[in-house]
């Protein structure tokens, strides 16, 4: 028999678990969400400091991009979650919401509701900080952020007071009055365990709701369109096909698999479309464009004096935001990681023997797009966010590391720094430097703006995220994001996911 549901939600990542869980509060709606992965099985989700290594196991989709010529024409793996709590059961835990400035992009293509005072509200309900309530924070939400207080690595303290000492004041807490500086990241973990956006919203209580059905290792093809609606989408699992059918749809699959079902639904650029074989529903060439994703180079690495001990939380213990002249967003990023980080082009040193100050770019200028390479849902796609690409990115890069090497040299590091490894003192000429970064280069993991919000005729969704051409379709999660925050974006996807929730139920 076919299902029906209400609302279908396709994805039980970081967005789809808030929108099941906020939505399913209404019990008058019957709400159905679909993850093409299963349920987290795997203890090493929760230990902080394992993140790294949960990167190619059964649960990530291990997508990678196309040879990218400004990177040294390397291919960069760019892991996503595959299993309930989607990419929030891999990523860093990092909780940083950006700079209020850096919503206005959202503002210009979506309207006031997307403003970071009207998000406000939105960041709070979300989070139960360790820090209590005030006027940044909430304390009584499902996700908790905490703060670190105590137990910081005495590398990350020596490098918090290095940034201090080059005339860089300490930021005291990145989601409060002020991003700029360098402060112990805020982490969504709980009792010393990771906690994913699903362990956040989807308890056994909500779990347990009757009017909220959660369909597991079910892959979305595609929807049904009758003119201008959705009846329902195609779905697979490992034995069957079958034809789901609802009232509305939301498609919270992430930037990479959002507009692929879109794109297998025939919505997008009409020639690409056609490479494929998929008959153009809707002519959207915004579908898959506008990618784009921080950049961070590994690294400006450090040999140590002596052991540096492990990290009590997930090794990149603080971020340090600088550049935005007083009260504007920050230009770069500067990231204190207490073990030796390298890519595939260089040698890492031992664990324990050196540390990493990682460096990047808060807001790329870099535009790449996204397609298809058949219409098969198991088939990968051509990821080209073309990295580097703009020369403001490179030279933005440059003054990142500049930043990187002036706090790694500061006096508070004498008693950590035995030497600079990477790039290595010598490398000063802005040539040798650029391909320095081209081979040092990784993505930070935030890639966005595949279904951009804004107008028609330059956006994929409205301002309510609704898809332009389908009255009862929704995209929510981080393709719509319109221009990308200065870090981290999961606190910016769950506030956007609030926010959607109390649309929809208004709707
Ligand atoms: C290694 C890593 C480190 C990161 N570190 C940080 C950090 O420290 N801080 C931070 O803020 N952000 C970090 N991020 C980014 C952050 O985790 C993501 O931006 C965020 O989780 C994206 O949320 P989403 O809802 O858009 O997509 P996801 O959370 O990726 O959810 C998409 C879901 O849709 C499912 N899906 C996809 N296709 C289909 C289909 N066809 N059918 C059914 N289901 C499907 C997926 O399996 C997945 O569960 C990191 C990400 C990674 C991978």
């Amino acid at each position: 028999m076919t299902q029906h549901f209400d609302i279908l939600i396709v994805g039980a990542g970081s967005a789809g678990s808030v929108l099941a869980s906020r939505l399913s509060e209404d019990s008058s709606l019957s709400i159905g969400l679909i993850e093409a992965g299963g349920w987290p099985d795997d203890p090493d989700i929760a230990k902080p400091a394992m993140w790294p290594l949960l990167q190619g196991r059964s649960y990530d989709w291990c997508h990678e991009t196309a040879p990218q010529p400004h990177t040294a024409d390397r291919k960069h793996p760019w892991p996503r979650g595959r299993l309930v709590g989607g990419s929030s059961c891999l990523h860093a835990m990092a909780h940083v919401r950006g700079h209020p400035n850096d919503f206005d992009a959202w503002v210009a293509a979506g309207g006031d509701g997307w403003s970071f005072d009207a998000l406000l509200p939105y960041f709070k309900r979300s989070e139960r900080f360790s820090g209590g309530a005030d006027d940044y924070h909430g304390a009584d939400g499902p996700l908790d952020v905490l703060l670190p207080a105590i137990g910081l690595n005495p590398v990350t303290q020596a490098y918090i007071a290095a940034s201090e000492a080059i005339g860089i004041e300490p930021s005291g807490d990145h989601n409060g009055a002020r991003i700029e500086g360098a402060v112990p990241n805020s982490l969504t973990v709980r009792d010393g365990e990771r906690l994913s956006v699903a362990d956040a919203y989807l308890p056994s209580d909500v779990i347990g709701r009757t009017n909220l059905t959660i369909l597991t290792n079910v892959l979305v093809d595609r929807l049904h369109i009758e003119r201008n609606r959705a009846t329902g989408l195609m779905a697979h699992t490992e034995r069957a096909s079958e034809v789901i059918t609802a009232d509305r749809i939301v498609l919270s699959a992430g930037a990479v698999a959002s507009p692929m079902i879109l794109m297998r639904s025939g919505i997008g650029d009409p020639v690409d479309l056609a490479r494929q074989d998929i008959a153009c529903a809707i002519d959207n060439p915004a579908v898959g464009d506008n990618l784009h994703d921080h950049l961070l180079a590994a690294g400006n690495v450090y040999r140590a004096r002596r052991a540096v001990p492990p990290s009590n939380y997930q090794l990149s213990e603080s971020l340090l935001y600088h550049g935005g002249g007083g009260s504007g967003p920050p230009r770069v990023v500067v990231a204190c990681v207490v073990v030796p980080v390298v890519t595939e082009e260089f040698t890492a040193p031992e664990v324990g023997g050196a540390y990493t100050l990682m460096f990047g770019v808060c807001h790329p200028r870099s535009r790449g797009r996204l397609t298809l390479t058949s219409a098969d849902p198991r088939a990968k796609p051509v990821i080209d966010p073309a990295y580097l690409s703009e020369p403001e990115d490179r030279s933005t890069f440059r003054e990142a590391l500049d930043l990187a090497r002036s706090v790694g040299h500061a006096a508070p590091m004498d008693d950590w720094r035995a030497e600079e490894l990477l790039p290595g003192p010598s490398m000063q000429e802005p040539s040798a430097i650029d391909q320095f970064i081209a081979r040092a280069a990784m993505t930070h993991h935030h890639p966005v703006g595949t279904c951009r919000m804004g107008p028609v005729g330059d956006g994929v969704v409205d301002g309510s995220l609704k898809l332009h051409g389908l009255d009862n379709v929704f995209v929510v999660d981080a393709s719509v994001i319109p221009t990308i925050t200065s870090g981290p974006i999961n606190a910016a996807i769950v506030a956007m996911a609030e926010r959607a929730a109390d649309v929809l139920k208004a709707s």
